[in-house]
């Protein structure tokens, strides 16, 4: 099911990320009294409730220096590509501005739903100042304060009346869903065409397909695939799709969307710092990761060259342990036939359940192996393992004390777990909770 997007437009200073980081509940960005401070986090998970939606933060895709009302504008822009329900965010010391018309003018066209958030009223006294913002025409205004965490509730509620009904959007059978990520380029376009024009793959597209990006149906023996395609999005020719920000936003999105995200390294140029971030993002969400290196046409190709290579790739993604490395080139076509069978491995492994009695087995040879580990005269103590969720493959270890159970024995069970089952292609993930 795709989760519903929130978006946060406002004048610079009206308390957007003050109210991202409540809602998010994290300090994830940074606030700070000097307008347009650059911030890290624009797009991040939060609750109501029981609902979990995408939120992002307008303010935080910066636009260069272009005046108030163009960037106004753009950030309104995105707010109506991206989200399901706009937050207008108004300060309530300052009134309503002419930017603020303008915005309000823009919103109300796009036929989104719009809700009217006034901050800084930090008191109840204040409350009664708000209802010169009922003549923008977007309903009730709500009070609220970000600072002090006043009004969230009721704003929330609002907001969530709006979400559309997404569970019917997508239906996951037996399709593998995947996208490609990787800095600009790094041949992102050039693998998606090489894959559509490969032989004996039945593409269709997909109706109805998100505005978010361009979903491709591919067919090849009797397995479906969904390619969720960022790159090929960016040819509307707007300003803001250029900026780093927001194809970070898409890429997120897409990721969020995939069982399995490639992750494309250049290698005629090399691994750069930028391959690290994005290959977090994709890490960070727990969906399966193939690493593919394009261009491979450019390096004099042999077993040695690809030794050479995979070393260099695992001392930069160290956290990637689990994911396998695909060579290939987009240009001529070599090696392609190894990539569907790698994403159809790395999708069954991401959703793979092992059975209870086989993983104890697993779990309690490799604690005869290696002694669970003493802290202060205590010793870790392991009753049993159960796996309690796929996608990524999750398990829960239950034990006599949770603390005792240090990173490092985790990781050991962990690497058992994966010799004893193959979970190549896919992280996995385990927590310690109490038993007596
Ligand atoms: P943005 O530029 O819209 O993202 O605004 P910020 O979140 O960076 O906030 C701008 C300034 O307003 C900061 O100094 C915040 O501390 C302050 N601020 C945010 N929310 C409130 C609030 O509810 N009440 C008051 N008094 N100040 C706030
Ligand atoms: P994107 O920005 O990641 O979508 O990258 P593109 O697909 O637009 O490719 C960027 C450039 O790299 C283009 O000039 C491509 O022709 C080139 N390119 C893509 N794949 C390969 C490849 O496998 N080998 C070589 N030599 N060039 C490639």
């Amino acid at each position: 099911m795709r989760k519903s997007v929130v978006a946060i437009v406002g004048r610079p200073n009206v308390g957007k990320s003050t109210i991202f980081n409540r809602l998010v509940g994290e300090r994830i960005s940074i606030v700070e009294d000097i307008p347009g401070v650059t911030r890290d986090r624009i797009y991040a998970q939060a609750e109501w409730l029981t609902t979990t939606f995408n939120l992002i933060d307008t303010g935080g895709i910066e636009i260069g220096d272009e005046p108030l009302l163009v960037q106004m504008r753009q950030q309104a822009e995105i707010a109506i590509d991206e989200a399901d329900v706009i937050i207008f965010l108004l300060n309530g010391k300052e009134g309503i501005t002419a930017a603020d018309e303008e915005v309000a003018k823009m919103l109300f066209k796009s036929n989104k739903p719009v809700v009217l958030a006034v901050n800084k009223i930090d008191n109840p006294e204040m409350r009664d100042e708000i209802y010169e913002y009922y003549s923008l025409g977007f309903g009730e205004p709500f009070p609220i304060s970000g600072a002090h965490g006043l009004g969230l509730g009721d704003m929330l509620d609002e907001v969530v009346k709006h979400f559309p009904n997404n569970e019917i959007e997508e239906v996951k059978d037996d399709t593998i869903y995947f996208s490609l990520i990787g800095r600009p380029n790094v041949g992102k376009s050039s693998l998606v065409n090489a894959l559509l024009n490969e032989e004996r793959v039945i593409v269709s597209d997909i109706e109805g397909t998100t505005r978010d990006a361009i979903d491709t149906h591919l067919h090849k023996e009797d397995q479906d695939y969904v390619i969720i395609d960022t790159a090929g999005m960016r040819k509307r020719g707007k300003v803001y799709e250029t900026t780093e920000k927001y194809s970070v936003l898409r890429a997120l999105k897409a990721i969020e969307r995939s069982d399995v995200v490639l992750v494309l390294i250049d290698a005629e140029t090399g691994i750069r710092e930028q391959d690290k971030k994005i290959a977090g993002y994709a890490h960070d969400a727990g969906r399966a990761i193939i690493i593919v290196v394009n261009k491979w046409d450019t390096v004099e190709s042999n077993e040695k060259a690809i030794k050479e290579f995979e070393t260099k790739v695992r001392s930069h993604f160290q956290f990637l342990d689990y994911a396998p490395l695909v060579f290939l080139s987009a240009k001529t076509k070599k090696r392609l036939h190894t990539l569907l069978p790698a994403i159809n491995l790395a999708s069954e492994n991401h959703a793979k359940r092992v059975p209870t009695n086989v993983l104890n087995d697993v779990v309690m040879d490799a604690i005869a192996m290696n002694p669970t580990p003493t802290v202060k005269g205590r010793r870790l103590k392991v009753l049993y393992a159960t796996q309690v969720s796929v996608k990524p493959p999750s398990f829960v270890v239950f034990v006599n004390e949770p603390e005792l159970m240090h990173f490092s024995y985790e990781r050991f069970l962990e690497n058992k777990i994966r010799d004893a089952f193959g979970f190549v292609g896919s992280p996995i993930k385990i927590f310690a909770r109490r038993r007596q």
